[in-house]
């Protein structure tokens, strides 16, 4: 985590203010792809899936934004605005990113959470674009989620700044 910081500390892409009123609500319906066998949300064993076999199940824009570090344009994602209680999964295998405990309301057009699943998160370092920055990816299969921030609020002071098109919502009202 200490390396983390470090790395962080001198890349924020965009500068957020944190703003603490509530988000509109709004209903969402699930897209998990029901003819991805590998999608599962009990599961947590890593996925060795080449690039051409999830260009076979993915739909194409979650295919560029996981698969190929694409991002979705600020201010367009299903989860900017968005504040219903319930669970961030993996949108490409369905392991669990991130509690809506942790999410809070950002200007800077991404769904962003101060907090992650320490089990459903790995970093990378990333180089691209003339900046240092902090890539964070789905640890059971690798797909690209965002990058992190050291700009957040309290508890944490971190910013997970996130693709909605990478997550997939579950709200507490739809468990069984
Ligand atoms: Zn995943």
């Amino acid at each position: 985590m200490k390396i983390l910081i470090y790395l962080s500390v001198f890349m924020s892409l965009q500068m957020c203010s944190q703003v603490k009123h509530p988000e509109k609500v709004k209903n969402m319906e699930n897209s998990a792809a029901k003819t991805n066998p590998y999608y599962s949300r009990t599961d947590r064993t890593k996925l060795t899936v080449t690039n051409a076999e999830w260009k076979k199940i993915l739909p194409a824009d979650l295919y560029a934004i996981a698969r190929e570090a694409d991002t979705e344009r600020p201010f367009t994602g299903k989860y900017n605005q968005f504040d219903e209680l319930g669970e961030y999964y993996c949108a490409v295998c369905g392991n669990h990113l991130f509690r809506s405990d942790s999410k809070f309301s950002s200007t800077c057009g991404w769904p962003s959470f101060f907090e992650a699943d320490k089990e459903g998160v790995a970093y990378h370092r990333d180089s691209t674009l003339g900046m240092e920055r902090t890539e964070v990816v789905c640890k059971r299969c690798d797909s690209h989620l965002g990058h992190v921030f050291n700009d957040g609020p309290e508890p944490t002071g971190m910013r997970y700044c996130m693709n909605s098109v990478s997550l997939e919502f579950v709200g507490d009202s739809e468990k069984k």
